[in-house]
C-alpha cells in the first residue's frame, strides 16, 4: 500500500470527523472508529518518522473554535489525554513513569472519564468567565450558558485568582427526556449526552442552555501550587472545600494493580451511574512531578485516559433494505432483531454500500456482533460465522431504485438513483434543507416532511414557503392544531432572513457541507456571485478544490436549480452572507475597537459582542489608548472611569440599542 496516500487520507478522515464531533456536534461515526483511525495513523508516523508533521491530527488538540464566540486565551494549555486501550498500555505508562520520577510505587489518582465538554473556569474572588478547550490555546467564552448550571459557585471565598478546569455534562436522564421532547417536535435526536452537552453549552442563545439540566463535575486545581498544595488528591478536597461540585467516586491507588481493579469495577459500574463515562482517567498523584514526567504537544506525560472497550453483542440480521438520500445516494440498512447495546436499543444499523457487505461477507439470516462505541451510531462489525445453519441467503446489490425504480448508476463503491423526478430524492432534499445546520426551521424534521410530501403540501424547497396556503388543511390533520402549524410557519418565516451559508448549504451542492458553505458565503457574500463565479475563481479559495469547483458550477449550470433559486428570490430569502458584510462596514461600529463594561439588561455580553462583531467591530476586554468607544451598562466600574481618563467616547445600553437597530 502506499503509505503517503493512506496518511493523506487518514488525515482527511480524521480533520472531518473532528469537524463534525468538535464542530457541529454531530459526529458520524462512532468513536471506537475514530479512535481505531487515529491508532493507525500514530502506528504508521511511529514506524516511518518521515511521514510525520507537525500538522498531522496525531499532533493537535482536536477542537476548534467558532467565529460566533469570543475567543479567550487559555493562561495554560488545556490538553487532550493520551489513550490507553488495555493493560498493556497501563503498564507501559507505569513503566515510564518509574523511569522519569525514580519511584518504585507511584501512587496515582483514578477518576471516572466523564463524557462530556471539558471546561475552564477563571476566578477572581467571583467567576471571571467560562472557557471551552477549543484547540488547547484558544477557547470559547461561554461564561451567559455555563452559569444557567446552578451547582457552580459564581462568587468563592478567597483572595488569590485561580482556574478550575472540568467537564459539563448532560445526565443520563436529561437526555432522555430531551430527546423524548425532540421526538415529539419532529427534531433530530442526540447521538449522546457528549453531543447534547457540548451542542447546549456551544449555543448562542443562553436559555436554551438554561432548559437543558446540565451538570458539572470539577477536576483539576491548575494554581494548585500557589495554595501550597502538591497532591492532586488534597487539590481536589481542597476544590470541595471551596464550594466545586467533584466526582466522590475518585479513588487514590498504591500502584498500577490498584488502578487496574478500580478499572474492573467501574467497568460493570458504569451502567448504574446516573451520568456516561467513557473511561477512566489516571494522574499521578504528586503534582510536583508533572514538570518532570513532561507533556507532548497534545498531551501530558502524567496522566493517561484508558478507553473502555465498546460493547458488542449478537442479534439476528433479519435482512437488509434500501433507503434513498437526497443525492440519489443508495444505502442499504440492516434490519435486526432488537438488541439493546450501550444502554438503548438498537434495530437498524447503516451498512454504508455493497464493498463492505462484500467485505464482512454478511448474508441476510447471519447472527452478527454488533457494537456502540458509548454513543448511538450502532455499528456491524462481522458475522458470526460458526452460527451458520443453512438458512442464510447471500446478498444481492439491487439494480433499481427502491423507490422510482429507475436504474442504478455505480460510482466509486457507490449506487446512485440518477433520476431528477425520483420522489425519495426530494423528501431527503426537503428534510437536509429544513434541518439543523441548514435552514434550522423549527418542528420541520423527517416526519413532518413525509407527512406534508404526501399530503402534497408541498414538492420542492422553493414550496416550502408556500405552505401558509395549506394552513386549514394541516389543521385538520391528526396531531395538529392551530398553535403548532402557526408556530411552524412562523418559523418557515424566520427562516427567510437566514444568512446565505445556511442557504448554500440547504440547497444540497454535492460536496458542500456546512464548512464550506461558509467559506463560499464569506468569500462571495451574495449567492449571485457566488452562481457568476468560474471554476478558476472557486479554485482561488484555499479550502476548494477540483472536484468542489465542478460540482458548485453544475449545480449553477442546471435550469431546473436556477429557476428554483427564482422562485426563492422571489419569495424574499436572503441572499446575502451576514457575517461581515455590508453591513459591517457600513455600520456606526464598523472598524471601532469596542470594549463592554457593566451589566446590560437587555442582552448578555456575549451576545451583545457577537451583535457589534457582526457590525464589524473588535471587540476587547480592556480599556486602551487604542480603544474608540466603551458600551457602559449599569455599575460600569473602573473601566469606564479609565475611558472618561482617556477621553474616550462612551455611549450607553439604550444608545447601544438605538444604533444596533
Ligand atoms: P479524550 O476524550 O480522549 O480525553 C480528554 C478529555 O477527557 C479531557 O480534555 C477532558 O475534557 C475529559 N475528561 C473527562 N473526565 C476527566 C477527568 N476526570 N480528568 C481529566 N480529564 C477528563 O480526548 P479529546 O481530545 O477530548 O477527544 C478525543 C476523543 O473524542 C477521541 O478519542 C474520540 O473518542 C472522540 N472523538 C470522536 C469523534 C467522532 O467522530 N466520533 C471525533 C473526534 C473525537
Amino acid at each position: 500500500m502506499d503509505l503517503k496516500k493512506r496518511v493523506d487520507e487518514l488525515y482527511n478522515l480524521l480533520e472531518k470527523y473532528n469537524y463534525e464531533y468538535y464542530v457541529l456536534d454531530n459526529p458520524s461515526v462512532s468513536d471506537a472508529e475514530y479512535d481505531r483511525l487515529m491508532q493507525e495513523l500514530t502506528l504508521i508516523e511511529n514506524e516511518h518518522p518521515e511521514l510525520k508533521s507537525n500538522i498531522s491530527p496525531t499532533q493537535r488538540v482536536g477542537g476548534q473554535v467558532q467565529d460566533e464566540f469570543k475567543k479567550i486565551s487559555h493562561k495554560r494549555m488545556m490538553l487532550s489525554l493520551a489513550n490507553a486501550f488495555n493493560e498493556d498500555d497501563l503498564y507501559d505508562f507505569d513503566r515510564k513513569v518509574k523511569e522519569v520520577t525514580g519511584l518504585t510505587n507511584p501512587a496515582y489518582m483514578a477518576e471516572l472519564k466523564i463524557d462530556g465538554l471539558g471546561m475552564s473556569l477563571v476566578y477572581h474572588k467571583k467567576l471571571l468567565y467560562a472557557v471551552t478547550r477549543g484547540d488547547g490555546n484558544v477557547g470559547e467564552d461561554v461564561t451567559s450558558n455555563v452559569i444557567t448550571i446552578h451547582s457552580i459557585p459564581l462568587q468563592i471565598n478567597t483572595d488569590k485568582d485561580f482556574e478550575i478546569r472540568g467537564e459539563v455534562y448532560m445526565p443520563k436522564k436529561s437526555l432522555l427526556e430531551l430527546n423524548k421532547q425532540r421526538k415529539e417536535n419532529n427534531e433530530p435526536l442526540f447521538a449522546n449526552a457528549r453531543n447534547a452537552a457540548a451542542g447546549s453549552i456551544r449555543n448562542l442563545d443562553s436559555s436554551v442552555a438554561a432548559s437543558r439540566k446540565l451538570e458539572a463535575f470539577w477536576y483539576y486545581f491548575v494554581n494548585a501550587s500557589e495554595f501550597n498544595i502538591r497532591y492532586h488528591s488534597d487539590a481536589l478536597n481542597y476544590c470541595d472545600k471551596l464550594g466545586f461540585r467533584t466526582n466522590k467516586e475518585r479513588r487514590l491507588c498504591h500502584g498500577i494493580e490498584e488502578v487496574i481493579s478500580y478499572i474492573k469495577e467501574y467497568t460493570l459500574k458504569r451502567n448504574q451511574l446516573d451520568y456516561d463515562i467513557d473511561g477512566i482517567v489516571i494522574k499521578v498523584d504528586d503534582m510536583s512531578l508533572y514538570d518532570k514526567l513532561g507533556y507532548t504537544a497534545k498531551t501530558p506525560r502524567w496522566a493517561i485516559a484508558y478507553k473502555f472497550p465498546p460493547e458488542e453483542v449478537v442479534t439476528k440480521l433479519k435482512d437488509i433494505i434500501f433507503t434513498v438520500g437526497r443525492t440519489g445516494k443508495i444505502t442499504p440498512n440492516a434490519v435486526l432483531e432488537p438488541v439493546r447495546v450501550a444502554g438503548s436499543l438498537v434495530q437498524r444499523a447503516t451498512l454504508h454500500n455493497e464493498d463492505f457487505i462484500k467485505e464482512k461477507e454478511l448474508m441476510i439470516n447471519d447472527y452478527v456482533y454488533l457494537r456502540k462505541a458509548g454513543d448511538i451510531i450502532p455499528e456491524v462489525v462481522r458475522a458470526d460465522l460458526n452460527r451458520r445453519d443453512g438458512t442464510q441467503i447471500p446478498f444481492k446489490m439491487i439494480d433499481e431504485c427502491p423507490v422510482c425504480h429507475g436504474p442504478l448508476t455505480k460510482i466509486d463503491a457507490m449506487h446512485f438513483c440518477l433520476n431528477e423526478n425520483c420522489e425519495a430524492k426530494h423528501i431527503e432534499g426537503i428534510i437536509h434543507f429544513a434541518s439543523r445546520n441548514a435552514m434550522d426551521i423549527d418542528g420541520m424534521g423527517e416526519k413532518v416532511v413525509e407527512q406534508f410530501f404526501n399530503q402534497g403540501f408541498f414538492h420542492s424547497i422553493d414550496e416550502i414557503y408556500d405552505l401558509y396556503m395549506y394552513r386549514q388543511d394541516v389543521i385538520n390533520l391528526d396531531g395538529w392544531q392551530q398553535k403548532s402549524i402557526d408556530n411552524l410557519l412562523n418559523a418557515i418565516e424566520k427562516s427567510k432572513s437566514n444568512s446565505l451559508e445556511r442557504l448554500l448549504f440547504g440547497l444540497g451542492i454535492k460536496e458542500v457541507g456546512a464548512k464550506m458553505a461558509k467559506t463560499l458565503a464569506s468569500k462571495f457574500i451574495s449567492l449571485d456571485a457566488l452562481m457568476n463565479a468560474s471554476e478558476e475563481e472557486l479554485l482561488e479559495i484555499n479550502d476548494v478544490g477540483p472536484i468542489v469547483a465542478h460540482s458548485i458550477c453544475t449545480y449553477f449550470k442546471n435550469e431546473k436549480n436556477l429557476q428554483m433559486i427564482e422562485k426563492l428570490r422571489q419569495k424574499g430569502l436572503n441572499f446575502k452572507y451576514l457575517g461581515s458584510t455590508s453591513i459591517a462596514s457600513n455600520s456606526f461600529f464598523s472598524g471601532k475597537t469596542c470594549v463592554l463594561t457593566g451589566a446590560l439588561s437587555s442582552m448578555s455580553r456575549s451576545e451583545a459582542t457577537r451583535i457589534l462583531e457582526d457590525l464589524g467591530a473588535k471587540v476587547t476586554t480592556s480599556v486602551t489608548r487604542s480603544t474608540d468607544l466603551v458600551i457602559a451598562g449599569t455599575d460600569a466600574g473602573s473601566k469606564l472611569d479609565k475611558a472618561h481618563q482617556l477621553n474616550i467616547e462612551v455611549i450607553d445600553e439604550n444608545t447601544f440599542m438605538e444604533l444596533i437597530k
